[in-house]
């Protein structure tokens, strides 16, 4: 069975369910229903293979000198996305263009 089939019984049996759900049940019903909800949500994302896939590394392309200043100019590695970063940066953990988590 493929993620997607799983997904397509578990959307089945909750509707099923709350069919059948009697008015005394209405609050654990929701969370049952909530809770079906999630692992829909986790079976729908992307696999494991694809989230290795969407992992890059800044390659340095250039560096840039400003007085006292200096600037890395880094390439990501899937999309090409240029960025220019100091020593202290950590703002690019992800890829702002591709999404691409990025090694350190
Ligand atoms: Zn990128």
């Amino acid at each position: 069975m493929t993620r997607n089939e799983a997904v397509k019984e578990i959307k089945a049996l909750r509707m099923q369910y709350m069919i059948n759900v009697q008015a005394e049940d209405v609050d654990s019903a929701f969370r049952t229903s909530n809770a079906l909800g999630i692992a829909i949500t986790a079976l729908s994302g992307p696999t494991r293979e694809q989230v290795k896939e969407l992992k890059g590394k800044w390659e340095k392309v250039d560096q840039l000198e400003y007085g006292e200043l200096s600037f890395e100019i880094l390439k990501c590695s899937k999309c090409e996305y240029e960025v220019s970063a100091d020593a202290e940066d950590d703002r690019w953990k992800f890829c702002p263009h591709c999404g691409a988590k990025m090694e350190d």
